[in-house]
């Protein structure tokens, strides 16, 4: 299936079962993109447990065009915002995102999605918003993204449900629902990214997957088309990061899946071999 596709094909693991992640029907919500680029050798990975909340992210290439907002408004933001998330556990946190008040968007919101998935986890998915579904549900990528993203994930030998070096942990720039599902603003995301930073800390993931451009805004401060920053491995609080295409674009244009099963390669390799970490 995957020479179907024209991609490289990855040699698993042999306990790993790898399959190509399989169509699913179309959805809405989308984020285009352009041309892969060569990969490039990473820098040796840092410690994921400090606290990130406060320290910038950091990208073997990315440039920052997507600069944080001005002092004052981020002050005025950040206020709202429950005080020590770089120190609090995993109950604490969720705590904290379930009653947050920070920003607009918990006046619409039917439940906040925190994130799913066993912890410490090999993957990290970060994707964009919850969705309608998402916020019915209180969990991430549960609509047709998310059956694709579920592909995608067996067809890397990991899951939401599984633990370790087979588990995936899933979760969201925004832990609530926009309005109409419009794009997250940057205020949202730089706020939202708080909770996030400590997700990454608390998750000790081997790889992270950007999925889409918010994710791309909120990891790696960057408004660069994903198409630019594939095939490249950049960095957030020491972690590798794979940038791909939002499984909804996927749906949209699956013209694209072989890049996107290209950048799993790409992260399967980061995984795998420690020392291009
Ligand atoms: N799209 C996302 O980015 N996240 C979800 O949880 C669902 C759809």
């Amino acid at each position: 299936m995957l020479a179907e596709m024209g991609v490289r094909v990855w040699a698993p693991k042999p306990a790993a079962s790898a399959a190509a992640p399989e169509p699913v029907p179309e959805r809405p919500a989308a984020h285009p993109a352009a041309a892969p680029l060569a990969p490039q050798t990473p820098a040796a990975p840092a410690p994921v447990a400090a606290p990130a909340a406060a320290r910038p992210p950091v990208t073997a290439s990315a440039r920052p065009v997507n600069p944080a907002p001005a002092p004052a408004r981020v002050a005025a933001a950040l206020a709202s915002l429950p005080a020590g998330i770089e120190q609090m556990d995993w109950p604490a946190l969720r705590e904290a995102v379930a009653g947050c008040r920070a920003c607009g968007l918990c006046e619409g919101r039917k439940h906040t999605v925190f994130g799913t998935g066993s912890t410490p986890a090999d993957w990290l998915i970060v994707g964009e918003a919850p969705g309608e579904h998402e916020d019915l549900q209180g969990e991430p990528f549960v609509g047709a993204a998310g059956q694709l993203l579920d592909n995608m994930l067996r067809a890397v030998g990991s899951s939401r449900t599984g633990e370790g070096a087979q588990g995936a942990y899933i979760t969201n720039v925004l832990k609530c629902r926009p309005p109409a599902n419009r794009n997250p603003q940057s205020a949202e995301v730089a706020q939202c990214a708080h909770y996030l930073a400590r997700q990454v800390a608390l998750v000790q993931p081997k790889v992270i997957i950007a999925m889409g451009r918010f994710a791309v805004q909120a990891l790696l401060q960057s408004n660069e088309p994903i198409g630019k920053l594939r095939g490249q491995v950049h960095r957030y609080q020491g972690v590798p990061v794979i940038v791909t295409y939002h499984p909804a674009y996927l749906l949209r244009t699956p013209s694209d899946k072989g890049k996107a099963w290209a950048d799993l390669c790409l992260a399967m390799e980061t995984v795998d071999t420690p020392l291009r970490r």
